[in-house]
């Protein structure tokens, strides 16, 4: 360590650094917490610290809160109800946010790179006038200088920068991509405090809640199945890419996703996109069938674990990333996967 001089008080620009105190948000859907939320908790952690939670809630939201009592990394849990927040708008959350940040001096704002999230965590940065740091795939805390160190993709993936939120950042708010941290486990034995905020009801929000349109499927969620079967161009039609592809879908227990081309065309739910304008997944297993491999397409898999592509053309890029490559047709391949699997 450095040798300081004791003749002169040691003078600091801010107080010393407390240890990290993070909140993050947890958000649910129909009584489950949200799988990238989990992401964001365990993301917290990494910072080394307490790591308090937020839930807001309607009234409905008790058995969130009872799961989210087990979370393991969690020391502490607050709870906002109220039937304002059965739908939740930024508008009308944020001013929430931001009494409970005044309230305790957390250092870390922490949540999902979710739509919601997206949203709320900027909005309620720019009121206090500190940056926002969003979908980071990895982060150091250093307690000593009180910097943190985050990376995020940029370019759609294709480079990484690295950002640092110094010390002079009073409260430093980040969302968290999803793919690049486990979900937090639950902890039978835990249980934390849960402790109630009042909820702060907003008379003149300017967004209300309309309504929300689900994209209703018995399959796996394409966000978070730990395999996926990816359709492109040549399934030709919806009809085509439903009977090509379900079937293998279904004996591998995976979810379905597409490329843009194949999405465009009409033959999937916009829902199913993967890569850069869709979803970014990081399955234990991606197969791709008939996609050529577009950076953009890439940007949405890349990470995943094992990568199968089967293309007729021997230089398509989506050889490049694929671990295991086959040059064939795929309406002669599928069949026989599906076959051998069944057997
Ligand atoms: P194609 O490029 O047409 O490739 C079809 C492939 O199938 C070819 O490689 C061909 O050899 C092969 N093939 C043909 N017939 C068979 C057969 N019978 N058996 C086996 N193989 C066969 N794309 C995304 O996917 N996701 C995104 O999020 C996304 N975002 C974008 C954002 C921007 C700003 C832009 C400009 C583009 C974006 N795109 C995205 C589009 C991307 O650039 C590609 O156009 C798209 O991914 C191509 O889809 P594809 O591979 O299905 O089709």
């Amino acid at each position: 360590g450095a040798v300081r001089c004791a003749c002169r008080p040691l003078v600091r620009a801010y107080a010393t650094p407390a240890s990290p105190h993070a909140l993050v948000l947890l958000e649910h859907r129909a009584g489950v917490l949200d799988s990238g939320s989990l992401s964001a908790l365990t993301a917290a952690t990494h910072l080394g610290g307490q790591v308090t939670g937020l839930i807001i809630s309607g009234p409905e939201g008790a058995s969130v809160v009872d799961k989210a009592k087990k979370l393991k990394g969690l020391t502490g849990l607050l709870h906002s109800t109220s039937e304002l927040y059965s739908a939740p708008v930024p508008e009308a959350v944020s001013p929430l946010l931001t009494a409970v940040l005044g309230s305790t001096p957390y250092t870390h704002v922490v949540s999902a790179t979710s739509s919601f999230a997206k949203s709320l965590l900027p909005r309620v940065a720019a009121q206090l006038d500190v940056p926002a740091v969003s979908d980071i795939t990895s982060l150091e805390h250093d307690a000593a200088s009180n910097n943190t160190t985050f990376t995020r993709p940029i370019y759609a993936g294709n480079a990484i920068a690295t950002v640092k939120a110094s010390s002079s950042i009073p409260i430093k708010f980040f969302t968290v991509r999803g793919t690049s941290f486990i979900a937090a486990p639950s902890d039978d034995n835990a249980s934390v405090d849960v402790q109630e905020v009042d909820p702060i009801v907003v008379s003149d929000s300017p967004t209300e809640h309309v309504k929300t349109s689900l994209t209703k499927s018995d399959r796996p969620d394409l966000g978070v199945a730990s395999r996926v079967v990816s359709g492109g161009r040549p399934l030709k039609n919806a009809e085509t890419f439903q009977a090509t592809l379900y079937p293998l879908a279904d004996v591998l227990g995976a979810a379905v996703g597409a490329s843009r081309a194949a999405v465009d065309a009409g033959y999937a739910d916009n829902s199913l996109q993967v890569g850069q304008t869709g979803k970014v997944v990081a399955p234990k297993l991606y197969m791709a069938f008939g996609i050529s491999g577009a950076i953009q397409h890439l940007a949405g898999m890349k990470d995943s674990k094992l990568i199968v592509a089967v293309n007729k053309d021997p230089d398509a890029p989506i050889f490049q990333v694929a671990d295991v490559g086959l040059v064939a047709d795929l309406y002669e391949v599928i069949p026989q996967l599906v076959e051998k699997l069944k057997q």
